[in-house]
Parts: C-alpha cells; sequence; structure tokens
C-alpha cells in the first residue's frame, strides 16, 4: 500500500513538472505578441537553423531584426523573406564570429541600424564533430572563441542600449551545458561556461537593479539541417522542430524568464542527472551509438 502511495505521488509529481515545463507554460501565458512589434532585436546566426527561423517569428511580430552570419547570400535571402513576412525593418551584416573585431563591428552596425536595441539574441555556433575526444586542444580553443568569448563581449558591448531600454539578452544554451554528454566534449564545455557565466551576470545585475533581463536557454535536440546531418546513426534520441524551439527562445526573452527548458523533458534530465546519476548515465550511454 506504501509503495502504491509513492507510485501514485511520483506521477502526480511528474505531471505536474511534465505540465508546469511543456511549450514554456508560464511565460506563453504572459507573451504579449504586440510587445514585439517595433523592437529592435540582433540574432546571430540567422542564416539557418534556429536563428534564421527566430528571424522569421520577430519578422511575423513586425519586429526591426538585425541578422548575422558568415554567408553573406544567405543573410541576403533569409532579409528578403523577413521583409515580405511583415518586419518592420531588416538588415543584414556579415560577420565571423572568430575575428575578435567583427564582434563589435556587428553590434555597432545593429545600434546605428535599429538606434538602439531590445533585445540580444546570442545564437551562432561554431563547426564541431561528433566524436571521442582525441586530444585537439586548439579546435576546443577555437570553439570557446565563437561558442563563449564571442557571447561575452558581444554582450558586454551592447549592455548599455539594453539598459538603456529596459532589454534583454537572450542566450541559446544546450542540455549539454546542463548535463555533459560524451562525444561531443568541446561543444559541451562551451555550453557550460556560458551557463555559468551568464548564471552570474544575471546575479550581478540584479544586485545592481539593472534593467536588463538575461534568459538562458536549454535546448535538446532539434531537427535542424545541420544537427540532423551530424548526429546521422550515431544518436538515438527525439528531435524537435526548430520553428517551435525558435518561438519558445522568443517567448522566453519577451517574457523576460530566466530560463526555458525545451522540449519540456529537458528539465526532468537536469533533475535525474543528480537524482539517479547511475541510471542517467545509463541512458546517455546508450544514447549514442558507439562500439570500440
Ligand atoms: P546551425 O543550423 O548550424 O546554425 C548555426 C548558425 O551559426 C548559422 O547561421 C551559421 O551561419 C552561423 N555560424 C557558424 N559559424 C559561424 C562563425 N564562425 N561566425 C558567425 N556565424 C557562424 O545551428 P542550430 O542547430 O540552429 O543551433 C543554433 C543554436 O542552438 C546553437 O547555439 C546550438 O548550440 C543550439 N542548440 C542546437 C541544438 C540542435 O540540436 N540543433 C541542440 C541544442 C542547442 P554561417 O555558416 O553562414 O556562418
Amino acid at each position: 500500500m506504501e509503495a502504491f502511495i509513492k507510485i501514485i505521488l511520483s506521477c502526480i509529481f511528474v505531471a505536474f513538472l511534465a505540465i508546469r515545463w511543456t511549450n514554456n507554460f508560464d511565460a506563453v501565458y504572459d507573451f504579449a505578441p504586440e510587445s514585439l512589434r517595433g523592437a529592435k532585436v540582433l540574432v546571430t546566426g540567422s542564416s539557418k537553423g534556429i536563428g534564421e527561423q527566430m528571424a522569421y517569428h520577430y519578422a511575423r511580430f513586425g519586429a526591426k531584426i538585425v541578422i548575422t552570419a558568415r554567408s553573406k547570400d544567405t543573410l541576403q535571402k533569409v532579409v528578403e523573406k523577413c521583409l515580405s513576412l511583415g518586419a518592420q525593418e531588416a538588415f543584414y551584416i556579415a560577420a565571423d564570429m572568430s575575428n575578435e573585431s567583427d564582434l563589435d563591428r556587428v553590434v555597432d552596425f545593429a545600434l546605428k541600424k535599429l538606434g538602439g536595441l531590445d533585445y540580444l539574441v546570442l545564437n551562432h555556433i561554431g563547426s564541431t564533430r561528433i566524436a571521442m575526444w582525441d586530444g585537439d586542444v586548439e579546435h576546443a580553443k577555437w570553439l570557446m572563441k565563437i561558442n563563449f568569448f564571442s557571447y561575452i563581449q558581444m554582450a558586454w558591448k551592447a549592455l548599455p542600449s539594453l539598459e538603456k531600454n529596459k532589454g534583454s539578452l537572450v542566450i541559446v544554451s544546450s542540455l549539454a551545458g546542463k548535463m555533459p554528454s560524451p562525444l561531443t566534449a568541446p561543444y559541451v564545455s562551451t555550453k557550460s561556461a556560458l551557463n555559468g557565466f551568464f548564471g552570474s551576470l544575471r546575479h550581478e545585475l540584479a544586485m545592481k537593479k539593472s534593467n536588463v533581463s538575461i534568459s538562458v536557454c536549454t535546448l535538446g535536440l532539434i531537427d535542424t539541417e545541420t544537427a540532423m546531418s551530424k548526429v546521422k546513426g550515431k544518436v538515438n534520441m527525439p528531435a524537435y522542430p526548430a520553428t517551435e524551439a525558435a518561438l519558445n527562445i522568443i517567448i522566453t526573452g519577451a517574457t523576460r524568464q530566466p530560463e526555458l527548458f525545451y522540449p519540456w523533458f529537458t528539465y526532468i534530465w537536469t533533475l535525474t542527472k543528480d537524482w539517479i546519476p547511475s541510471f542517467t548515465d545509463y541512458v546517455v550511454q546508450r544514447s549514442y551509438n558507439y562500439s570500440p
């Protein structure tokens, strides 16, 4: 009887968590789409994948957008589509986030074109392999530069304008940053660094009574072309739609929520890793196809 009650209580608890985090429940409820009309937004890594989908959602909400990535031709097409979807203004700037001088150049461009910033959405990532760590420290340093150092430099550069506009910093992170997964050690390190840095900065901004909110978005596997081609044959887990992930990120930023977990069960994994670590390790390791 006691075991039965425990099972029932556990089920109720899990159901509560599921409802609480499914589709970013609270944030969706509070979200006012009109708050994004005319909002001044810079989205990085927006030539494809989740960043491209975010650009389209912001456009549909009538925002003013600057997008950036390296491939100029693709950016131009995304900007044209943003304008056709309803963006009040849309501009692009080609830049390489591994190049330090490009970072300030991108933020300055957005500040000038839009006359300030309400949202800085940091989303870009450098390319990395899904493979056992092979000791390539140079690759890890290069990835850290793109996936981490560029984020903190751009955030610092944009902060005065975000402060003035009661704006938001939105950081696109990963479950890998909360819960290390195998075959991606350099990537996991960059996402853990983002979680740590922006978690710390959130405290500092709150202590300074800053106007700026920070949202860190924890994503599971998302069906972007890049991710799907990399995980093919190597990973056994479901992928979730990029367009829905993008919308959830935007809503999280607009409602100034500190965190997003998309899909919802990524939150459960962050709990089980501490509660039942050996079970979590077992599941994680069996999600990857590897034979020594
Ligand atoms: P993606 O499709 O590969 O897009 C990456 C974007 O970054 C592209 O626009 C790319 O454009 C740009 N980029 C790459 N290298 C760059 C560089 N050196 N300088 C400037 N821009 C660069 O990636 P995604 O799958 O949408 O992922 C987006 C975000 O979601 C990332 O932060 C990722 O960690 C996170 N996330 C994704 C998944 C997933 O399964 N997809 C899961 C968890 C978290 P160019 O190549 O033209 O530069």
